[in-house]
Formats: C-alpha cells, structure tokens, sequence
C-alpha cells in the first residue's frame, strides 16, 4: 500500500509508521530521518540541508523532491511504501503525484494525523532520541527501561536540537502556513483519512489498522 502520514511535527508519524513497517514490510520512508543521515554523513546535500534543520525551515523543494521520488519509486517500493514528512508542500505534493502517476501507481491513502498546538509542544520537547539507531522516547508517555539509555543499542539519547522550546514554534509556524494546506489538496483528490493523534499509541495504532482494512477493500 503506498501512503502518506501527514501532519505536525510530534503528531506520532514517525512511531505509526515504524511499526506499520515492521508489520506489512513496507520501507518507511522518512524525509526527516534521510536528511539527518545526510547531514551525519557530511554529504554536500547534507551541508545545505544542516542550516534549515536547525533552524526549523524546510529546506528548499529543489533539494528534497528528487531525492524522495527517487526513494519511493525504487524496487523496494513496488508493494509499497510509508512517507513521513514528505511531502510539505504543494510543490513537493504535486511532484509526488505526477511521478507516481507515470508510474500508474497513486497513493492509496493519505492519512492525516490531527493534533492541537498544546499537545504538539508537549510531545516534542519531551521527545528523546537515540543518534546511533534512531529510537525515540519520550521522558513521560515513553521512557527507555534505564533512563537517559536506548533500549535498543544502549547508546545515550539526546534531544534533537530542533526539538529544543526554542525552534519548536517556527517548525509549527511553517508546517501551518506550508503544509496545512495539504490537508485540502488531498481531500479534493478523495484520499485523505484522518486520525485522532491526541489518542494513546496503541488507540492511533488501532484506528490506523480500521482505516486499512477500509482502503484495501476499496474496489481500485
Ligand atoms: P522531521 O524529522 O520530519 O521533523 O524533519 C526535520 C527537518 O528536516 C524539518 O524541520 C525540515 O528542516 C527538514 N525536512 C524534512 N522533511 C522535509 C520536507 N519534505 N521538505 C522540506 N524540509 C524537510
């Protein structure tokens, strides 16, 4: 199934689409997390995109689009994929569509992810991460089993410097003025659910799983 988990920053994207990975094997592909193994890695895309990250802006669509359509439309992509963070533009939307539409092969479904302000900022500046395996925590609804410590590879967590209070309002400020209006884009084309992300984990987790069930029985 090939979908797109839209909406804020902190909204629960990225932990629904881990384990919707694991279950169905479809690559979750998360634009957030490339580009932060970019700009890990030191790449030339990495360098330009380092400044916008940090500063909660999108990096330009020019250093994106190429880069994710090529991502979803390799072999491992055939039965499906999980976008998370991508797109947030109408540009990026419409660049998605037109080479998936090449490909006869347009998203099943775009779920959106509602969530309020007030608990947007709570869950993102309680968000922990793990810099060597990419696990995320948060210090009250998901503590790691030793404080401070990755479950999965013991590695310390952090917290994302644009996670930080500071930066948090400008990565909800640009997500409402550039990706909110994606909610409508893909109304219009019939695609879009939407979930109640102010649930627990596992309430989103069964909510998501109804939602499916609905769109694979959907006559194509
Ligand atoms: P995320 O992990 O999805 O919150 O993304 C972290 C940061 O990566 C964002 O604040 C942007 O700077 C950048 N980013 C991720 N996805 C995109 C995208 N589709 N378009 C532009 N910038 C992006």
């Amino acid at each position: 199934m090939r979908l797109v988990f839209l909406g804020p920053p902190g909204a629960g994207k990225g932990t629904q689409a881990k384990t919707l990975s694991e279950q169905h094997g479809w690559p979750h592909l998360s634009s957030g997390d490339i580009l932060r193994a970019e700009a890990k890695a030191g790449s030339p895309l990495g360098k330009q995109a380092a400044g916008y990250m940090e500063a909660g802006k999108l990096v330009p669509d020019s250093l994106i689009v190429d880069l994710m359509v090529e991502r979803a439309t390799r072999p491992d992509c055939r039965k499906g994929f999980l976008l998370d963070g991508f797109p947030r533009t109408a540009v990026q939307a419409e660049a998605l569509d037109k080479a998936l539409a090449a490909r006869n092969a347009p998203l099943d479904a775009v779920i959106y992810f509602a969530c309020g302000d007030v608990e947007v900022l709570g869950r993102i500046t309680g968000r922990r991460t793990c810099p060597n395996c990419g696990g995320v925590y948060h210090v009250r609804t998901l503590q790691p089993k030793k404080e401070g410590v990755c479950d999965r590879c013991g590695a310390a967590l952090v917290q994302r410097k644009d996670d930080s209070e500071a930066v948090v309002g400008q990565r909800l400020a640009t997500y409402r003025l550039l990706t909110e209006p994606l909610i409508e884009y893909y109304r219009a084309r019939g695609v879009l659910r939407q979930i109640e992300a102010e649930q627990s984990i596992g309430a989103i987790n069964e909510e998501l799983a109804g939602i499916l069930t609905q769109v694979s029985a959907r006559p194509s």
